[in-house]
């Protein structure tokens, strides 16, 4: 590798992120390439192909928008869509904007470290590519690392074993088999129904029940379908002014400014018809900041469990002491009903936990069970995973996961002091909401800040400390408000030994768009440029 660099912007990860990255830094005629671990493009969607992998945030809310062509062209099957539609769409962006030349996959990044005399970053990947780039921007996801269980055996197993992002490209015959499945969060919650009804038997493994409401799932029409067309703009203009990213329209009125009845029924409402995230972005206002408020509405979830498990015992079992999205909540398809058949199991991880995998099955404290094929459902280290994970060293020779060891710090979540021109699309710090909406903002915010500095002749851009402690501080000020993921992978509770904080950004996805990109306009406050590189 020499000291001059190769590439003017190096971006690492093919998702929904780093896709649009690569556009945008090609489109304002940057050199740029990407490093991709995967086979293919689609980041989560390339990875988690476990059966009934799906969206719960709306399909055509989720797909790009920056090009309206891609928007009309693409027909989405479903609101809410497979991984083989998801993983398809992606491929079909790649390949309409021409990208796939600038993408190298199979190459995992594991070090990028900075070169103070030449105010470049050395980029190195596992497939023994290596590229030296003025700019690199990490684009890794927030859950791409997956975690498995520290529980004694796991590598025994004789069987099939695979964790649900970390599924294998080939298909997996469940039908007459007996399986486990172990962990009940979004994925989990996916796969049980799916494959309840062709095991010989089916156990789940549960640590803590959730509050799973109905995906409401349905096919996208014909007619539907033109509509989404005409309607590109509105769909677009509310993504982008509401507050999550989402369609869905906040309500307008507090839980007890309604009457037991008249809250019923929009409980009712939201139980039966409302699709995906609408159940938490359009419920009662203070749904998310009055514990009574919330305690009412998970009543409510509580009895159509009652009403949905026929086993009364079970169902209790299955209905959590957790406030409404104190975990990030699973939206789902006829979970509840799966634990009806009679070849479902449910154990309780809390009442007899597990000792140990083996050759042949799965041990806790009330037994050994055999299986053929466990499906490890158990999450990921969130948000910093990717980051920590690679060498990334910077000024001084410091490395990033030490600089986070005790609590990230960021600024806007875009950057970190004292690792100048390394920028982070989706990462620790960035606004929660529907997430490409979300990312697409620190994209463009970033790609403002290298044409920036390219307008004004610099090569260099480091945060100002002071500015990142202040941006760092009102994430955990934002943080302090809602009840949302009080124990969950957004606060890094899964990850023994993790600092324990809020990762995301709890404010107005609008607002901070609004803040971003007013960034430009005030010469990008918080920032230093400076050229030359600092000797
Ligand atoms: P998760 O929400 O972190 O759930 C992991 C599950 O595994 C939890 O039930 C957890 O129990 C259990 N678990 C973890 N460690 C365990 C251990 N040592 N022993 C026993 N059980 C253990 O992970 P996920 O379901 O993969 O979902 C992660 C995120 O991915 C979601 O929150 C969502 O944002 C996204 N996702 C979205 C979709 C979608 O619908 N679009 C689908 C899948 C995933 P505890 O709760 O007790 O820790």
């Amino acid at each position: 590798m020499g000291s001059v660099p190769d590439v003017d912007v190096l971006v690492v990860g093919a998702g929904v992120t780093g896709i649009y990255q690569l556009h945008r830094a090609l489109e304002e005629g940057f050199t740029a390439r990407l490093l991709e671990a995967g086979t293919g493009p689609g980041g989560v969607w390339h990875w988690n192909r476990y059966p009934e992998a799906r969206l719960d945030s709306e399909s055509f809310t989720y797909g790009y928008f920056f090009d309206r062509t891609l928007f009309d062209d693409w027909r989405w099957s479903e609101y809410f869509a497979g991984q083989p539609e998801n993983e398809a769409y992606f491929r079909y962006v790649v390949a309409r904007r021409g990208l796939d030349a600038y993408i190298e996959y199979g190459a995992r990044v594991t070090s990028a470290v900075w070169d103070e005399a030449t105010g470049t970053w050395a980029v190195e990947a596992g497939n023994g590519t290596r590229v030296r780039a003025r700019f690199v921007v990490s684009a890794t996801g927030v859950l791409s690392i997956p975690v498995f269980p520290a529980v004694e055996g796991r590598e025994s197993f004789r069987g099939v074993a695979h964790h649900t992002g970390l599924w294998p490209d080939e298909e997996i015959d469940f039908t007459g088999k007996r399986v486990a499945v172990v962990g009940t969060g979004s994925s989990g919650v996916q796969v049980i129904p799916a494959v309840a009804d062709v095991v010989e038997s089916l156990t789940v493994y549960q640590r803590t029940p959730n509050w799973v409401t109905p995906l409401n799932n349905e096919p996208i029409t014909d007619e539907q379908q033109e509509q989404l067309r005409r309607d590109f703009e509105r769909i677009r203009d509310t993504c982008e002014q509401g507050p999550t990213g989402f369609m869905h329209l906040p309500h307008d009125r507090k839980t007890f400014d309604d009457t037991h009845d008249v809250r019923q029924r929009f409980y009712e409402t939201m139980w039966r018809t409302a699709k995906g995230f609408s159940k938490l972005s359009s419920n009662y206002l203070d749904m998310m900041t009055d514990p009574r408020a919330n305690a009412e509405w998970s009543a409510f979830v509580a009895d159509r469990i009652r009403e949905v498990v026929d086993d009364p015992e079970l169902a209790e079992k299955l209905i959590p002491d957790h406030p409404f999205a104190a975990k990030r909540p699973p939206f789902g398809t006829r979970y509840f009903e799966a634990y009806n058949k009679p070849n479902v199991e449910l154990v309780s991880l809390k009442e007899t936990p597990m000792v140990r995998v083996t050759e042949t099955g799965i041990e806790t404290t009330d037994g050994h069970r055999e299986f053929d094929i466990i499906v490890w459902a158990t999450g990921f280290d969130g948000f910093t995973g990717a980051l920590t994970r690679i060498d990334v060293v910077g000024e001084g020779g410091r490395v990033l996961r030490d600089r986070w060891s005790h609590g990230v710090i960021t600024y806007l979540g875009a950057m970190v002091p004292g690792f100048p021109n390394f920028f982070i699309a989706g990462g620790p710090h960035m606004i929660a909401g529907n997430f490409p909406r979300a990312t697409e903002i620190m994209v463009d915010y970033i790609t403002g800040v290298l044409r920036y500095a390219r307008t004004n002749g610099h090569t260099f851009v480091a945060p100002d400390s002071e500015a990142s402690a202040e941006w760092t501080d009102e994430v955990h000020q934002a943080a302090t408000i809602p009840l949302m993921a009080e124990n969950s992978w957004f606060r890094g509770a899964n990850i023994p030994g993790k600092a324990r904080e809020y990762l995301a950004y709890a404010g107005s996805l609008r607002k901070f768009r609004e803040r971003m990109d007013a960034m430009g306009e005030q010469g990008y406050p918080g920032l230093t440029f400076g050229t030359p590189v600092r000797a």
